[in-house]
């Protein structure tokens, strides 16, 4: 038998069973232990810690940490606590994920594709106009982040009909797209903005990427386009937000993620007519799935002894 495996976590009592139900049964060969349980000699044992939302004087608590494997796919709280400790964090990398999200994507895109912001308001003004028909086709969806998430929303607005654009750090292949790869740098972020008519952000939160949509970009995107975030609620300047809404430059916003979550009460976004607020729902981890990515990665580690690909701390995902 192995050292345990450290589960370090501040979920709800309900959550937390479902992720330690669905990793003991994926790993049915490793003793899986909450950090609270853990005796202090196996504390100075464990060399692998599954982790979702942890507290980072906890994870400090265990001297011998080979690596962190994390249940989220976004680890900047982590970089930002544990990345200086210098113990590789491993991200969720989960197709299924992936899938819920592009599923999302997709379905935010049709929302503001057939106008539904538009008739609600109509709806309640007792207003009825037919407003004119856009079809897919006519209709760009510029993704910020060509990742796991990114790559695969593309796939499926792709298969739907809309034009899409995409933006990455490093120009990533993109059959048919124009030079067959994503836009890349300054240049390419602004002609995306300016071509797009529903922008949709997927990045990670890195220093970057903080404060990169704020009141240039939204003047350079196209009079009454929209913007989807679901990355990080950071990445997004928010009163530059309520300005682009106010004056009809943006047309809506659909938001998954925010500075402060929840969302606070006294925040203008949640009576705001041009915003739709969703509580970070987009895409969240399955514990099944994302078990089961975790049992590989670990089988693989106790097989071999190497570590799953880790986030670069310093470029920050
Ligand atoms: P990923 O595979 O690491 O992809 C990140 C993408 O962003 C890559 O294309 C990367 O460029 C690009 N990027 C990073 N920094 C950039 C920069 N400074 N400028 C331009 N492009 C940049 O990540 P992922 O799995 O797709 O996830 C993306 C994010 O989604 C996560 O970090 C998380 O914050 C968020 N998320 C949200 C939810 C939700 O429920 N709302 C759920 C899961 C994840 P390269 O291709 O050049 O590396």
């Amino acid at each position: 038998m192995h050292e345990p495996i450290a589960f370090v976590g501040s979920l709800d009592a309900r959550e937390e069973a479902a992720f330690l139900a669905a990793l003991r049964a994926a790993l049915p060969e490793e003793s899986l232990v909450p950090f609270r349980a853990l005796t202090p000699a196996q504390r100075e044992a464990v060399r692998v810690a599954v982790v979702a939302n942890p507290d980072p004087a906890e994870v400090a608590r265990l001297p011998r940490l080979a690596w962190i494997q994390s249940l989220w796919a976004g680890v900047e709280r982590l970089v930002r606590d544990l990345g200086a400790a210098g113990v590789p964090i491993v991200r969720l990398v989960d197709p299924e994920l992936a899938r819920t999200m592009a599923e999302a994507v997709l379905a935010w895109t049709f929302f503001l594709q057939r106008d539904m912001p538009a008739y609600r308001r109509q709806q309640e003004a007792g207003i009825w106009r037919p407003l004119p028909y856009r079809a897919p086709a006519e209709m760009t969806v510029g993704l910020l982040g060509f990742g796991l998430l990114g790559a695969a929303a593309a796939g499926r607005l792709d298969e739907a009909g809309f034009r899409v654009a995409a933006w990455s750090r490093t120009p990533r292949a993109r059959p048919g797209a124009e030079a067959g790869a994503t836009l890349a740098g300054p240049d390419g972020l602004a002609r995306l903005l300016a071509g797009s008519d529903a922008v949709v952000c997927l990045l990670p939160l890195t220093p970057a990427t903080r404060g990169l949509l704020g009141a240039a970009q939204f003047a350079a995107m196209k009079p009454g386009a929209a913007l989807m975030n679901f990355g990080r609620g950071p990445i997004v300047a928010t009163d530059a937000l309520l300005a682009a809404l106010e004056s009809g430059q943006l047309s809506h916003a659909v938001l998954d993620v925010f500075d402060t979550e929840p969302l606070p009460p006294e925040s203008p976004l949640w009576r705001h007519p041009g915003v739709t607020v969703l509580p970070h729902v987009t895409a969240p981890t399955n514990p099944r799935s994302a078990a089961a990515i975790v049992a590989e990665n670990l089988r693989g580690y106790r097989r071999t002894g190497r570590i799953p690909a880790a986030v670069d701390a310093a470029r920050g995902y």
